[in-house]
């Protein structure tokens, strides 16, 4: 079978993460698609993380009518922070022979992949399929690789190309066509103390009412700002935020 593992911080999940997950496994004939949030990413939040049990307790409900999106509990309280290199170890000491791996990512996260713990194995261990936002392309994601494994062809990459794979030095990488899901859970965070309904324009119904059961993200920092950011959801369809500036937590 083909597997996805797809890590975040799934603070909460939304219908963006919902949408990369679904079009990846369309695509690459996924039959699974882990959806793992860290336990404790390995590097420094801005913000303290809602518990892991919240964030886990959403991605069951975004996913429980979909066979092929499964929660999965392979970073949780391992004590150590989440490296990518060791969640995509551990989980392929659990496959099957026949079963191949891809690591899912979001192009801005995938951006700071040289920063992450031992990239150039990870890039070994387990083919990349990357998820692509308006203005990116697939030259930006040869650059963003470990100066080792860009490929000697990318002065001369079309500029614009929107799909396509790169491999170079045993790395294999897919760029995925841009999802149209803009997004991000910064901004639902920023505006959680909507109604429920409006909420699930953003992330699945039963997600909405579990923020709101459990007064999730009421009071925090991203609150503080809450009118201006529900007020720049509604205005922006939920543009999502460019990833110059993000913390970076994959790694
Ligand atoms: P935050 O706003 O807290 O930074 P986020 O919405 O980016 O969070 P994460 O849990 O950090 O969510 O994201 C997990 C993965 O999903 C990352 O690889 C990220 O690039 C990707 N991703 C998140 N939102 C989208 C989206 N709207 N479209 C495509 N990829 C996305």
């Amino acid at each position: 079978m083909k597997i996805a593992l797809f890590g975040g911080t799934f603070d909460p999940v939304h219908h963006g993460h919902l949408a990369v997950a679904r079009a990846a496994a369309e695509k690459f004939g996924l039959g699974r698609v882990y959806l793992v949030p860290a336990d404790l990413p390995p590097h420094k939040q801005k913000r303290k993380l809602t518990d892991f049990q919240h964030r886990f307790a959403m991605l069951a409900l975004a996913t429980a009518d979909d066979p092929r999106l499964v929660p999965s509990l392979l970073d949780a309280h391992t004590g150590q922070p989440n490296y990518s290199i060791s969640t995509v170890r551990r989980l392929k000491s659990t496959l099957k022979k026949s079963d191949k791996l891809y690591f899912l990512i979001g192009i801005d996260a995938f951006m700071d992949i040289r920063t992450w713990r031992q990239p150039e194995e990870l890039l070994a261990e387990v083919e990349f399929i990357v998820v692509s936002r308006p203005g990116y392309s697939l030259a930006d994601v040869g650059q963003a690789l470990p100066e080792s494994l860009r490929p000697p062809e990318l002065s001369t990459m079309r500029r614009r190309q929107a799909n396509g794979t790169i491999v170079s030095m045993g790395a294999t990488v897919h760029l995925l066509g841009e999802v149209k899901e803009r997004v991000s859970s910064t901004q639902i965070r920023a505006a959680a103390a909507r109604s429920v309904k409006q909420l699930s324009r953003y992330v699945p119904p039963l997600v909405a009412e579990y923020i709101r059961k459990e007064n999730l993200y009421v009071g925090s920092s991203a609150q503080t700002n809450s009118a201006g950011a529900a007020k720049m959801l509604s205005s922006q369809e939920g543009r999502h935020h460019s990833h110059a500036g993000r913390s970076h937590k994959n790694g």
